[in-house]
């Protein structure tokens, strides 16, 4: 598609209304590296239904997913499909909750492979009346541990994940944050925040800088067109772009600027530097 593709809206019974491209869970854990520009969807029953965590606007619940073989999963749904996950959710009470998620993303968090939404591009399914939940729920109908692990409704069922111990900020938050730090000389932090991208900005007037290929730090270019890594203490003949910018977001209590680097620009815009 371009932005000349034209669209057209196809009112055919013949024409099958939802078409899945469904993922298998260990590829997706297997390209870390494949195009991080690609959507696909997933199936699988929750084994956790997660809990709401919520900043200002944002909120995002991140759900644990299996396979019809017990590969895990966890995907972060984001705050535009939440309230769809929720109402559905609460439907499939006393079921063996099977959850499509349409579009999705892969993400790396804190070194694991999971999936996202993708704002509203993406769609929460659960319990769909369609052939592809009929067929997955026959293949999974003797496996009681399906059964025994899911209790959809009970709060004790809400397993501590990832997000328990994240410590959400408002930006307004963040900014006096720094202030208190260099004011106190306290110790630095990590911290979220949810905001909304305004702008971006270069760093100092560029949008990358030239990492070395073996450690990524910035390499200094030598008069002889070679590249110089402290870090490694080693001329190169070659050295990598990789993305440095600033983003400026802003969220209901403040705004601020935040240095982003190439992994997050990576995720964010899915493309390379190079
Ligand atoms: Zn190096």
């Amino acid at each position: 598609m371009n932005y000349r593709t034209e669209m057209y809206e196809v009112r055919d019974t013949e024409f099958p209304a939802m078409v899945f491209s469904f993922k298998p869970f260990g590829e997706i854990a297997s390209s870390e590296n494949a195009d991080q520009s690609s959507f696909f969807d997933i199936i699988g029953v929750i084994t956790s239904p997660g809990r709401v965590v919520k900043q200002s606007r944002y909120r995002l619940i991140e759900v644990e997913i299996s396979d019809e073989h017990h590969n895990k999963i966890l995907c972060t749904i984001w705050d535009s499909n939440v309230e769809s996950y929720l109402s559905q959710l609460s439907k499939a009470e006393g079921t063996v909750p099977i959850i499509i998620v349409q579009f999705c993303k892969p993400n790396v968090f804190r070194g694991e492979i999971g999936v996202s939404t993708h704002y509203q591009a993406s769609k929460i399914l659960i319990n769909a009346d369609i052939d592809e939940v009929k067929e997955f729920r026959s293949r999974i109908k003797h496996d009681d541990t399906f059964l025994e692990t899911i209790s959809v409704g009970q709060p004790g069922m809400m397993v501590n994940r990832e997000f328990d111990d994240l410590d959400v900020k408002a930006l307004g938050d963040v900014v006096c944050l720094e202030q208190f730090i260099s004011d106190f000389g306290q110790q630095d932090g990590s911290y979220w925040v949810f905001g909304k991208v305004e702008s971006i900005e270069p760093h100092f007037g560029e949008w990358y800088y030239l990492a070395c290929k073996t450690c990524v730090k910035k390499v200094r270019i030598l008069d002889d067109k070679k590249f110089r890594c402290d870090f490694c203490i080693k001329n190169f003949d070659v050295a990598v772009k990789r993305f440095r910018f600033v983003a400026n977001i802003v969220d209901d209590s403040s705004n601020a600027s935040i240095l982003l680097w190439d992994r997050e620009v990576v995720q964010l815009i899915g493309k390379k530097g190079e």
